[in-house]
């Protein structure tokens, strides 16, 4: 990365030929900003006034960066860029839920969601999901994002810039109380860019968000987990779990046929997430696939003595595919038996179902066209 912004400066400045493509400033940490601006022959406090402009101010102009100079300001506008997305398209939800379509440079989409919730007091609070990729490659059966296959990575800077540009779009005093890489893709299959981007977050100095009001979903990739952990310390783990046998498991979530169930939790037993911290475990419930009683005592004995919570996430429909979700007793059934067992265990209320805002409902319409007339799905 270093490396590439001092050719791209080096070529501008030497004037041998315009730069093709300007340097992307949204997605540099501080480091990469100091060593920008000494290259432009800039103090290092510079590159740090810079950080500041860029995240916790969030500015989307270089005009609006008023304590750097005008001289630098226009050398900085001719050698950089902005914003790596912008909104495509929005939509709102009955419950208050809006979803965001982003267009991104080479015309690629990707979508957040921001989420109303109200906590213990009755009080709203923001959430925001973003997502880490285009597409996704890890073909879980039940997800709509798989459907789609796996298109690109994005870049740190396309990962903060949902966070940037979801916030210019809050009320003024609002502000996102916690933000959950629960979007489209897999955000360890992305692990620099993911990394990257949680430490821009989560940096004191950025007003994203603090580390315990983070939370990363990840499918289970065993052999990035302990250092994903060690790189993002304190920030929110959750593991999409989804079955408790080999055998349904490996049916819904591939990934378990390379890394099976007791791989996955054998490393969730040892990783280092901290003294006051619980791995979430994400269960989507599919009726007659993952919903019985059996299942329920299964998952309580695949997690015994491991210090977790289980999240239970009814599933969220689209067309084309066998699976239903089950009714609401059922799920509560099946909690009451994770309880009895001594579990900690919640069902995640579904929001933005109605405008396919919900966990595993985002995707691209235009490139989605499997059996079912998905292409049509799409309500937008
Ligand atoms: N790739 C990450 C993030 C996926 S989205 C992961 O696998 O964890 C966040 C959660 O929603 C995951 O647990 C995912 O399995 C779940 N999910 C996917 N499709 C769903 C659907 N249609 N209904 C409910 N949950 C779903």
């Amino acid at each position: 990365m270093k490396q590439d912004v001092k050719s791209k400066i080096a070529t501008h400045q030497a004037g041998l030929r315009p730069a093709t493509r300007p340097v992307e400033l949204v997605g540099m940490d501080e480091e990469e900003l100091v060593s920008l601006c000494g290259q432009m022959g800039e103090p290092p406090y510079r590159g740090r006034q810079i950080f500041s402009w860029l995240y916790a101010h969030g500015v989307s102009e270089f005009s609006q960066m008023t304590n750097i100079p005008k001289g630098f300001r226009a050398k900085l506008g001719e050698a950089a860029r902005l914003e790596a997305l912008e909104l495509d398209r929005e939509s709102k939800s009955a419950d208050g839920t809006e979803k965001y379509v982003w267009r991104l440079r080479d015309g690629a989409r990707v979508e957040s969601v921001r989420i109303p919730m109200r906590n213990v007091n009755g009080v709203m609070r923001w959430s925001l999901c973003i997502s880490t990729q285009v597409g996704c490659a890890m073909g879980c059966a039940f997800c709509l994002t798989a459907k789609m296959g796996f298109i690109r990575q994005l870049t740190a800077g396309e990962i903060v810039g949902q966070f940037l540009a979801a916030r210019r779009l809050l009320a003024r005093g609002e502000r996102f109380h916690n933000v959950v890489f629960m979007g489209m893709g897999e955000p360890l299959d992305n692990f620099g860019a993911t990394v990257k981007a949680v430490r821009i977050l989560t940096h004191p100095r950025a007003n994203g968000v603090s580390a315990k009001r983070l939370t990363v979903s990840t499918v289970g990739i065993v052999s990035r987990l302990r250092d994903f952990v060690s790189a993002v310390p304190g920030v929110g783990l959750a593991v999409s779990l989804h079955a408790a046998d080999d055998e349904t498991r490996g049916k819904l979530v591939p990934v378990n046929r390379k890394w099976n169930l007791r791989a996955l939790i054998d490393e969730c037993r040892e990783l280092p997430v901290g003294e006051r911290r619980r791995i979430t475990f994400e269960y989507v419930m599919l009726r007659g696939v993952n919903d019985s009683k059996r299942d329920a005592k299964e998952l309580s004995k695949l997690l015994e003595g491991l210090k977790c919570k289980v999240n239970l996430m009814p599933w969220n429909p689209f067309p084309g595919t066998p699976f239903e979700r089950p009714g609401d007793e059922r799920v509560e059934e099946f909690r009451r038996i994770l309880l009895a067992a001594g579990l900690v265990a919640t069902t995640r209320t579904a929001k933005g179902v109605d405008i396919l805002a919900a966990c595993g409902q985002l995707a691209d319409s235009s490139r989605l066209d499997g059996p079912g007339g998905l292409k049509q799905l799409n309500p937008l």
